[in-house]
Formats: C-alpha cells, structure tokens, sequence
C-alpha cells in the first residue's frame, strides 16, 4: 500500500468528483442546501425612500431651533401608514405623520421621531432639530436592482431564505443531494435487531456514518452488513453501486480477513488504496467503479468517523457544488500540552470552548481510534501537525469545527 498525506489523498479524490445535476426547490424547503444560482435582485429594496422611525416627516430647516424649551410649532397635513403615500406635498410648517416603512412625503427631507414631539392641538410641537437626511432610509439601501444577493455555491442559511423573499423567489436552483449507500463490513458485527453474543459488537459505524452522511448533505441508504467473505462482499457492492456513492466501514487494513480491498480490486479498474500519514485511520481505500466513487474506511469507529470527515464529506459537498467543502476551523488556545511521535497527522478529539477572554481547545484525554466516548463530548479535531511532536499548553493551535 502506498503511503499518502492527508492533502495529497483529498487532493486526488476530489479531484475525481463531479458535481452532480441541479434541482428546484421552494425556498421553505432550502434551508442547508447548496445554492446552484446567483440570486439577482429584479428590484430595489426598500422600493422607495421611507421612515426608520415612527414620528413626523419634516422640512429640517423649519426646525433647526427647536429644543424642549423652545419648541417649534408645526401644522400636522396627512398621515402616511407603511403601505400607502401622502397625497400632499410638504410646505415650511408643516408635518406629515409617518410610521415606520411609510414612504417619504414629497418636500420633507427628514422624519423626527414621536418622541422628540408633543402634541399640540391639530399640529405638533417639535422638541428637537433634524439634519436632512435624518430617518430617512434610502430606496435600494438593502438591495439594488441587478445586484448579485446571494452567490452560488453557499449552504443556504434563514438569512439567504429571508433575501430570497426579499427579491420575491419563491423557488430556486439547488445542487442535487447525491444518494450514499453505507455497507458495514465484518463477521462480527450484529444488526441493532440481533443479539451480539460472545465476541460480537453492534453495527455502530453503519448509523454513524448514516448521520454523518446527512449532516454533510447527501442522502444516505443503509445497507447493512456484508460478512468477511467475497461473495457477499461483491453482491451487497454490488446493490450499493446503484448509488451517488458508496461508503464501507471495515476490512480494508492487512489483516488476514480484510477482503474489502480484493473485493473492490475485482470490481473497479480505477482503485486506489492508501496508507494516509493520519491518525487515527491509516489505510484508506478509495476510487471509482463506472461513475460511482467508493470510499473505503477503517473500521476502527474513530478512525471511520474522523476518515469520513477528512475524505468523504468533501466529496459530498463537492457533489452538490458547494463553496466551502472542508470542515471550518478556528484557531485556539491550547489547554495542555500534548505528544505524539513525527510522520502523521493527528486528528484529536477536543472540546472547543469559550472561557470569556478566549477560544480554548481541551484534548480528550484518551485518543484511541476504539475509544468513541472520546468523540461524543467533543465538538472539535484538534490538528496535531504531521511533522510536530509536541504542542505546548498556551500555544494557538487550529482546530476543525464539528458542530452541524
Ligand atoms: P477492520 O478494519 O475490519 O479490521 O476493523 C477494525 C476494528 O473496527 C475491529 O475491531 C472491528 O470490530 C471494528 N469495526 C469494524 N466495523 C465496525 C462497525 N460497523 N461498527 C463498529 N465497529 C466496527
Ligand atoms: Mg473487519
């Protein structure tokens, strides 16, 4: 097996992904998908100059004096509801009653706020000066006609949703989630229906890697497990083929029943199989069989986890044709220091928190790639630097964000 760094593994994989086609969505229904458009504005947001405020639209000159002690009378003429326009244009001395969103009355230049006003029979007494300009928020200050809003290739967020109305979209282009077919493999592991007896454990990576599979966007089909022999391996691949993707779990390390690398061997022409300078996860395999990328994890459940982050969920991401396909990743503060020997990456579990002065990242205190307990508080990878042995307490290190 050849010996690869973790970017020169993701380099290739990627490089082998295409994205998959486009769909139509409603916009209630495009919360987290990949936007496959620009969102163009076709109007100007707010359509014309309006009040901020609820109050009186003014001639600013007419009031340049006013102070709570030496108000400045002013007729009341029209009142202007969001939604409707005044029917008469301002002259000196005179107000026009506004709320908030009403459009700008013709002659003001300014609104002043209802509580820089007292009432005063028919009219009102202005307590306070306005500049030209005060309240007032432009037409197009949100959004101008033919303005790019959104840009393709983001994970479409409430705030987009909210923009998307705002331009009057009630439907748009998202990239297609891709389908990914999970096959847990291994003589020893039992359905959640079954008993596990004697050495036997349950099928933890299949529902995993399930949930990872949809918090990374794509569409994941359970297909249970194969047992550690040829034929079923190449029946249950066989089934998984007539997904986007296909993702196993297992047998593809040295060991004398890890069949999963001679089974994809006999089906694919294009697979590679890796040892990755990581830990935890080493041997990776991964290629395409027709136009189906498989990706063949560890199946260690940490080295399964942390492989899937690493090499899967950008495949996904990029499948649906999204910007940013990598875990984020903040910098923090180290809690304490922390070892390793040279030659591979590590992928620590951390807990990522905030202290009230800074960011702080806690390693788990055990890292074994069996130990998942290590993996469900933490909300972070710490990246230990291939070629580091040591990190030191204090030190700013970067750590992979695994909040969904
Ligand atoms: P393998 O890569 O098949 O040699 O598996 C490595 C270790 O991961 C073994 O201890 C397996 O029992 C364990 N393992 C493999 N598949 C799973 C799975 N689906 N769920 C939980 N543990 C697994
Ligand atoms: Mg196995």
């Amino acid at each position: 097996m050849a010996m690869i760094q973790v970017d020169e593994a993701r380099d290739i994989i990627l490089s082998k992904i295409e994205p998959k086609g486009l769909e139509k969505v409603f916009i209630e229904e495009a919360l987290g998908r990949v936007l496959a458009e620009d969102i163009i504005a076709g109007l100007n947001n707010p359509p014309m100059d309006n009040s901020a405020m609820d109050g009186y639209a003014v001639i600013a000159a007419d009031i340049q004096s006013a102070t709570p002690d030496n108000p400045v009378k002013l007729e009341v003429v029209d009142h202007v509801p969001a939604g409707s326009v005044a029917g008469v244009t301002l002259k000196n001395n005179q107000a026009i009653r506004i709320m908030t969103g009403g459009p700008i009355p013709p002659g003001s230049d300014a609104v002043l706020m209802q509580e820089d006003t007292d009432k005063n029979g028919g009219g009102i007494l202005a307590k306070d000066k306005a500049e030209v300009g005060e309240n007032i928020r432009l037409a197009g200050e949100d959004v101008k006609e033919g303005e790019v809003v959104i840009k393709k290739g983001v994970a479409i967020t409430p705030a987009h949703i909210g923009m998307m109305a705002v331009v009057g979209r009630s439907s748009i282009y998202v990239g297609q989630r891709p389908t990914v077919a999970i096959l847990s493999t291994g003589d020893e592991i039992v359905e959640l229906d079954g008993t596990p007896t004697g050495p036997c454990i349950y099928n933890s990576n299949g529902y995993m890697l399930s949930a990872q599979i949809r918090s990374a966007g794509g569409i994941p089909c359970y297909m249970g497990v194969a047992r550690d022999d040829e034929k079923d391996l190449m029946e249950k691949f066989d089934w998984a083929l007539k997904c986007d993707i296909v993702v196993s779990s297992g047998g593809v390390s040295v060991g004398d029943y890890d069949l999963v690398k001679s089974t994809l061997d006999k089906l694919g022409n294009d697979m590679m199989f890796w040892k990755v300078a990581m830990k935890p996860g080493k041997p990776l395999a991964f290629g395409k069989i027709g136009e189906v990328p498989i990706f063949g994890l560890p199946g260690n459940p940490v080295s399964s986890f942390v492989s899937f982050e690493q090499f899967a969920r950008p495949a996904i991401k990029k499948m649906m044709g999204a910007r940013d396909i990598m875990l984020r990743t903040v910098q923090a503060t180290l809690t304490r220091t922390v070892h390793k020997k040279t030659g591979r990456l590590h992928f620590m579990s951390a807990v990522i928190s905030w202290d009230g002065n800074e960011t702080t990242v806690a390693p788990a205190e055990e890292q074994g790639s069996g130990v998942l307990k290590s993996a469900v508080n933490a909300n972070g990878l710490l990246v230990f630097p291939l070629e580091k042995d040591e990190l030191k307490s204090g030190e700013q290190v970067t750590v992979q964000l695994l909040d969904v």
